[in-house]
C-alpha cells in the first residue's frame, strides 16, 4: 500500500524571484519540504509543506548527542522537460546503513521513495535545464527527544528538502594530505554520512586553508601512510593509464559517483585497481611524471580535478585533465546517462 501524504502546496511561489543563472549553492530552498515523524515504533505525520523554519526546544536530542544523518544526490531534467532522479534507491540503502550505525530507525523505502518523488513532481520547475545544472536534494533524519539524557533518542524527523544548483566550476583543487589528524577510524562512523563527521573534519581543513590549500587529503588514522578519501569526497588517480582508488572499507564513505565511474569504467574495459593506496606510490608517480591525473567524485561536484598535493612541506603539482582525459570523458558520459540522452543501461535513473 502506498503511504498516504498530507499535501499543502504554498500559494507563494517563490520561483519567479530566483535568477537560475547565478545560484549560490545551498542557499536557496525549492517552495515545499517532505516530513515524517517517528513515534511510538513508527514513521506518521507523511506531509508536505511549504517550505517553513522549524520549532526546536533547546534539549532536543540531536543538538546534544549527534544523532543526525544526511544523504546528498540530484534530480535533472533533460530538454523535453522530463525530470529523473539519479540513483535514489542507492542513496536510500546507505541512508539506512548510516541510520543503523547510529543507532537510528531505518526509513522504510515507501516513505523514502514516496516522499522524494512526489516532492520532486510538485517542485520539478525548480530543477534547472541548463547542462550541468541540477536540483539538489537533502533528506536527513535526527533524533528529536526532549530529553538531556544521554541515550538514543526515541522519536525522530525525518525531512527532504532541495536546493537548484549550477554545476561547479571549480578551479583545480590545491590539497594537503594530512598526517596528524584523522576523519575515520576502524570501528568508527567513517563509513556513515553522520553529522559528526563533517564537525569533527572542519577544524584540520581550516588549517589546511590558512596554508593556502583548498581540501584535504584524509590518510588512514594509523600511521597516515595510505590515501583515505579527498574532503568529502572520493579519489582517483590514474598512473600508468590504470584507475587507482583506495577500496572500500570502514574509514571510506562508500561514494554513489565513485561506484558509477568505476562501473562505466569496467564497461570500457578500463584497468581499475581498487586497493590500498599509498602516499609514497603516488608521490614516486608524480615525480616520474607517470601520474595522469587526480580527482575527488562525489554527487556535488562528480569531479573536481586536483592540481597540487602538498606532503612534508613539499608541493607537488599534477597534470590537470584535458577533454580527451579520462575525467573529461566519465564527466560527458554520466552527464549523458543523466539527461537521457545516452541509454540508462544500469537503471540509475527514476522518472518522475
Ligand atoms: C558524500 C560523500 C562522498 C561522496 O559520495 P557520493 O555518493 O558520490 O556523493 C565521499 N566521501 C564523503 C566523506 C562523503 O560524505
Amino acid at each position: 500500500m502506498k503511504p498516504s501524504i498530507l499535501i499543502e502546496k504554498t500559494t507563494q511561489s517563490r520561483l519567479g524571484t530566483v535568477d537560475f543563472s547565478a545560484i549560490k549553492f545551498g542557499k536557496i530552498c525549492a517552495d515545499h519540504f517532505f516530513s515524517a515523524d517517528f513515534q511510538n515504533g513508527k514513521w506518521e505525520n507523511l506531509q508536505i509543506s511549504p517550505y517553513k523554519n522549524l520549532s526546536l526546544s533547546p534539549a532536543t536530542s540531536a543538538l546534544h548527542y549527534g544523532q543526525s544523518i544526511f544523504e546528498g544526490m540530484k534530480a535533472y531534467r533533460n530538454e523535453h522537460h522530463d525530470a529523473f532522479i539519479f540513483r535514489p534507491y542507492d542513496h536510500l540503502q546507505r541512508f539506512n546503513r548510516s541510520a543503523k550505525r547510529m543507532c537510528m530507525p531505518e526509513i522504510p523505502a515507501d516513505v523514502f521513495i514516496q516522499g522524494l518523488t512526489e516532492l520532486i513532481r510538485i517542485d520539478q520547475s525548480w530543477i534547472p535545464t541548463k547542462l550541468g545544472d541540477s536540483l539538489y536534494i537533502r533528506p536527513f533524519m535526527f533524533g528529536t527527544d526532549e530529553f538531556l539524557g544521554a541515550r538514543p533518542s526515541e522519536s525522530y524527523k525525518f525531512i527532504i528538502f532541495t536546493s537548484p544548483a549550477n554545476p561547479y566550476y571549480l578551479q583545480p583543487m590545491n590539497i594537503k594530505i594530512e598526517t596528524q589528524y584523522a576523519r575515520a577510524t576502524e570501528g568508527g562512523t567513517g563509513f556513515t554520512k553522520c553529522a559528526g563527521n563533517y564537525g569533527a573534519a572542519f577544524y584540520p581543513t581550516a588549517l589546511a586553508m590558512q596554508e593556502g590549500y583548498h581540501q584535504i587529503l584524509w590518510t588512514d588514522s594509523h600511521e597516515h601512510l595510505y590515501v583515505e578519501e579527498a574532503g568529502t569526497m572520493n579519489i582517483i588517480f590514474v598512473i600508468d593509464d590504470i584507475l587507482i582508488t583506495p577500496a572500500l572499507s570502514e574509514t571510506i564513505l562508500q561514494g554513489i559517483t565513485r561506484d558509477s565511474i568505476l562501473t562505466l569504467a569496467k564497461e570500457w574495459k578500463l584497468p581499475i585497481e581498487e586497493r590500498k593506496v599509498k602516499i609514497s606510490e603516488v608521490i614516486k608517480a608524480i615525480t616520474e611524471n607517470r601520474l595522469q591525473e587526480a580527482f575527488g567524485v562525489g554527487t556535488a561536484a562528480t569531479i573536481a580535478p586536483i592540481g597540487m598535493i602538498g606532503y612534508k612541506n613539499e608541493n607537488y603539482t599534477i597534470p590537470v585533465g584535458n577533454i580527451s582525459s579520462f575525467s573529461q570523458k566519465i564527466l560527458a558520459a554520466l552527464e549523458n546517462i543523466r539527461r537521457g540522452k545516452e541509454q540508462d543501461k544500469f537503471n540509475w535513473l527514476i522518472k518522475i
